[in-house]
């Protein structure tokens, strides 16, 4: 096996040095290192934790992206890629002194095949943007993350993001056919096939998830999947959140897989109500549950009817179905206009994310929700409750350290709870800096090592995002790098 290892001490560059080389690739768009530019770079979406990079590079194509990490790796700097920053596990979080390489400007979609249903497109795509660019042809693109808008198809790769409509269509890692990917060394690959044929380890379904750990994706080809010719989508309210929990899992227990189950408590149908993002959820509801079913018309119209009647059995206390298409779209406003709306109950959020098997959903949030209560924190439920995915939302303020302390207590405490009951530490946020540490709620060092030895058979330095996902073992917790530079973490 090749050795992937880079530490050449006769091509080393110092960091004026690397700043130079980097000013100098051909395709290289901008090289920032002002302290008032990299400001907006520390965080992610979870800017609890931060980091301060040498510099931001934003590279045009995909050569530009293997110079600067080769010439990172002359001068033994750290790296990592990012798209627009929504991450909100501080995933691209940059290390301290490394080099973050913003790939926002690789935007382009380079080819779509309506014939196979793929298109091929940059990392830097906005996710919304494949959808509407292909609309026309009647196809759209299913992962579909609330943030959509704004995130990129290079970090949804990276974190195998879901969304409401995972239920049916899966997280982002079915509709990734192949990979264009400039690995830790500077050396560009391709990993799965575009026809979807895979053939040998599934080194693509290794990559996707991998939190930016093992390379940078420079292209992706991804599936397209027909619009769906009926969509029904249903406004529900209840006047627990207990009722809402055992609905969906009556649905599913039904033999019915809606496109979408996506629950909200009595928290947020409030503040909604009381923002920009009003969708007309009744305001005495405990609990919303948005359903949307879609599919060929008779389908969907059967599957409606068998909906209502179980919304009807679980003590619905409103079932409205949207009567056009600008109804749904207010029912959805809601939904995804949630997280903003939460702006208005404290100046710090705190989206948190696990899973649990979806018929424990209702004690586990109770649970949650009576030990925040028990802290004094306000919490508000989002839940993609038909995969079981919560969103507890802790809202705060950073600048009382007493508040930060309960907070931190409160989010440890969820994952316990979460673990406890049968389910896992992440449902699409994924684990960067954040759950890094959790991941012993989960797996042994036994557990955790196969994957150490999948990193460091890509990044043998550890200089492609250090410090994220995979936990350092125990012992060496002191010297390993993969825990050096995230010096104002604070969580
Ligand atoms: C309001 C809101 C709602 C959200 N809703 C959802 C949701 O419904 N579902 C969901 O899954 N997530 C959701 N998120 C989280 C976030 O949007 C997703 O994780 C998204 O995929 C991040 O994309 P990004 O382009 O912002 O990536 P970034 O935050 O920039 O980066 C995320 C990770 O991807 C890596 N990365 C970025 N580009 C590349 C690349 N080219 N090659 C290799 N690695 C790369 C980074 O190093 C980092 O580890 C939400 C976030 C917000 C703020």
């Amino acid at each position: 096996m090749k050795n992937r290892s880079n530490n050449s001490a006769s091509t080393s560059l110092d960091r004026p040095g690397l700043l130079r080389v980097l000013r100098g690739i051909a395709g290289i768009g901008e090289v920032l290192d002002r302290p008032a530019d990299l400001f907006a770079y520390e965080s992610d979406g979870l800017t609890l934790m931060r980091g301060k990079p040498l510099a931001v590079v934003v590279p045009l194509d995909r050569n530009a992206v293997a110079e600067t990490v080769r010439a990172c790796n002359r001068a033994s700097v750290p790296f990592l890629a990012r798209g627009a920053g929504t991450g909100l596990s501080g995933g691209a979080t940059p290390i301290d002194g490394g080099v973050l390489i913003e790939c926002s400007q690789m935007n382009r979609i380079l080819e779509i095949d309506p014939v196979n249903r793929t298109a091929t497109v940059q990392p830097g795509l906005i996710n919304a943007k494949l959808s509407e660019a292909v609309h026309e042809l009647g196809l759209l693109y299913a992962p579909d993350p609330s943030s959509q808008t704004a995130c990129t198809i290079g970090g949804n790769i990276a974190e195998n993001s879901g969304g409401p409509h995972t239920l049916k269509y899966g997280t982002t890692s079915p509709h990734v056919l192949a990979l264009e990917v400039v690995l830790p060394d500077g050396e560009v690959v391709s990993l799965g096939r575009r026809d979807g044929h895979q053939v040998g380890y599934d080194l693509r379904g290794v990559f996707v998830g991998s939190e930016g750990t093992l390379g940078i994706v420079t292209a992706a080809t991804v599936r397209l999947v027909a619009i769906p010719k009926q969509v029904c989508t249903m406004l529900v309210a209840f006047d627990s959140l207990r009722a809402a929990c055992e609905a969906v899992s009556m649905v599913i227990a039904r033999g019915i897989v809606p496109a979408a189950l996506e629950l909200m408590d009595e928290r947020t149908i409030k503040v909604v109500e009381d923002s920009v993002y009003a969708a007309g959820y009744p305001r005495d509801a405990r609990a919303v549950l948005l359903v949307e079913l879609d599919g060929d018309e008779a389908e969907v119209q059967a599957d409606r009817v068998r909906i209502e009647s179980i919304m009807h059995e679980r003590a619905a206390i409103e079932v409205r179905v949207a009567k056009d298409a600008a109804e749904a779209a207010a029912f959805w406003r809601g939904r995804k206009g949630a997280f903003g709306a939460m702006g208005r109950l404290a100046p710090d959020l705190y989206v948190h994310d696990a899973v649990v098997p979806r018929t424990r959903l209702p004690e586990v949030v109770e649970e949650i929700t009576r030990i925040a209560e028990e802290e004094g924190l306000l919490l508000a439920n989002i839940l993609h409750a038909g995969d079981g995915n919560l969103h507890p939302n802790i809202c705060f303020d950073r600048r009382d350290p007493d508040e930060m302390e309960r907070v931190r207590r409160v989010g440890d405490r969820i994952l316990e709870i979460c673990v406890n009951a049968g389910g896992v530490l992440s449902g699409e946020h994924g684990i960067g800096l954040e759950k890094r540490d959790h991941m012993h709620l989960m797996f042994s060092e036994e557990d955790l090592d196969p994957m150490r030895w999948v990193h460091d058979s890509f990044d043998p330095d550890d200089r492609c995002n250090p410090g994220k996902q995979i936990p350092t073992p125990r012992a060496c917790t002191e010297s390993n790098p993969r825990h050096r530079g995230y010096d104002k973490v604070e969580f």
